[in-house]
């Protein structure tokens, strides 16, 4: 076995091609509905707000594997490939048998995977001639990201920000600023969904639903200008599988296979983007070698606080508050859910998005509840392991890896766990903060 540490793929290794599993899957998701009419949407409905070839990519049932333009691949090397590395000092710590592996997204200059989807979005919307785009953040990693890509494609950027978020984490506004986004606090009173929800609650901390329903309003109401996601929508899951295609390589590289896949879930992109690469395996029962595939057990680690892959139901739900999305049928806490507080900004959303909710209903894949504390503890010991600092999203991530672990090391299995680290935690040092000092609690989620 190999006692190398990191793996690194070349740049011509790396993947000129997204991988979109609906092509494959047998119970496709359920189609997005028009609010109106009841009606599947079409590309056409999906173009008015998104990129048309966003659009396209959304309902594409037939191709599995689509091009990665020239142009994204290009601006992709700035960062990729992104290490694969073996935790020893995790394990070590731990005691576990496991061998632990993640996948760190963390190594661009804004610090997340969101920079993944931020630019091709832009860059179909620069193709198209679109000159504005806006979008709604929550912890910010978001929003800092499209800053930055759609400043490099010459795009103006407004960007709604969950009022809480931008209390507990005001570097991220800042950052959005450097890259010249122009950033609103949400609810706020630059539009009409944000002047009902402030008049209904005058205290709301805000969500991703609320700031998603400014964003839209902004984009339909502004010439020449597209609405961007971070998350949720199956695009976004798309573009994120060049994680998961450059893990396959790199796991190759090690010398082995998962059998555990895990990732932290808030709408879910970083886990569509790791985990499903692998799952086409699963998928049709056979590897593309013709050998039948090892089943590997996909985890996607939610805040207990905001459970809507364990105790949510399938329905079809709005993604925004104000109802201004199609209706998408996932697993959702209901649209007016409202989040507590808790420092994981990422993954306080209602909702999953169509693939998730229809391969978790398959169970192709299980949701896993992680409370607030547990969370800091692991990335805590990850920290103290590994030199890296969580993002308080990721730290769900490593809270299910290392009960994986421990599950281990009762039984003396020697599973192979590879977790998404999905970014950094620099700027979110006030949580950390917050949890040293002794002042964070594990909310539920029924108030
Ligand atoms: C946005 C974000 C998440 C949650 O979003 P997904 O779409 O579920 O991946 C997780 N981790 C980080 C660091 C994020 O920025």
């Amino acid at each position: 076995m190999s006692k190398q540490k990191r793996f690194i793929l070349a740049e011509d290794e790396l993947p000129r091609q997204w991988y979109n599993i609906q092509a494959d899957m047998e119970n496709k998701p359920m189609p997005l509905l028009n609010p109106a009419t009841r009606e599947p949407v079409s590309v056409d409905d999906l173009s008015h707000i998104f990129a048309t070839e966003c659009a396209r990519q959304e309902l594409d049932m037939e191709h599995a594997w689509i091009d990665i333009p020239e142009e994204v691949q290009n601006r992709y090397r700035f960062y990729r490939s992104t290490p694969l590395v073996r935790a020893y000092a995790l394990e070590e710590a731990l005691g576990t048998p496991a061998h632990i592996y993640f996948k760190n997204e963390s190594v661009n200059p804004l610090g997340s995977h969101k920079l993944n989807s931020a630019i091709p979005q832009c860059f179909y919307c620069h193709e198209e001639g679109v000159k504005n785009v806006t979008t709604e953040t929550g912890a910010g990693q978001w929003g800092a990201a499209l800053s930055y890509a759609a400043k490099t494609f010459g795009l103006e950027c407004a960007v709604y920000q969950v009022k809480i978020s931008m209390q507990q984490k005001p570097y991220r506004s800042s950052i959005m600023r450097t890259f010249g986004a122009t950033v609103t606090g949400s609810p706020s009173m630059s539009t009409r969904a944000g002047k009902d929800i402030i008049t209904a609650d005058p205290n709301h901390p805000g969500s991703l639903g609320t700031a998603i329903s400014e964003a839209l309003e902004l984009a339909t109401t502004t010439p020449n200008c597209k609405y961007t996601l971070g998350s949720v929508m199956s695009h976004v899951s798309l573009h994120q599988t060049v994680i998961g295609l450059e893990a396959e390589k790199q796991m190759a590289m090690a010398g082995e296979y998962p059998d555990t896949v895990i990732a932290c879930f808030g709408g879910g992109s970083n886990f569509s983007g790791l985990a499903f690469p692998f799952m086409r395996h699963q998928l049709k029962g056979q590897s593309d070698k013709g050998q039948s595939t090892k089943q590997i057990d996909f985890i996607a680690a939610e805040p207990a606080s905001c459970p809507k892959l364990t105790k949510g139901k399938f329905e079809y739900d709005f993604g925004d508050s104000a109802g201004y999305t199609p209706l998408l049928p996932m697993f959702t806490l209901g649209h007016d859910f409202k989040p507590a507080n808790i420092h994981a900004g990422g993954l306080r959303y209602h909702g999953a998005g169509v693939i998730v909710s229809q391969l978790l209903k398959d169970g192709f894949m299980r949701g896993m509840d992680i409370p607030q504390l547990e969370s800091f503890d692991a990335g805590l010991l990850f920290a103290r392991t590994e030199g890296i600092i969580p993002a308080p999203e990721s730290c769900h991530a490593i809270a299910a890896t290392i009960r994986e672990a421990k599950r281990c090391k009762e039984t003396g299995e020697e599973k192979v766990i590879l977790f998404n680290l999905s970014g950094h935690g620099l700027i979110d040092m006030t949580a950390y903060d917050s949890f040293l000092n002794g002042d964070l609690v594990n909310p539920g989620w029924k108030e």
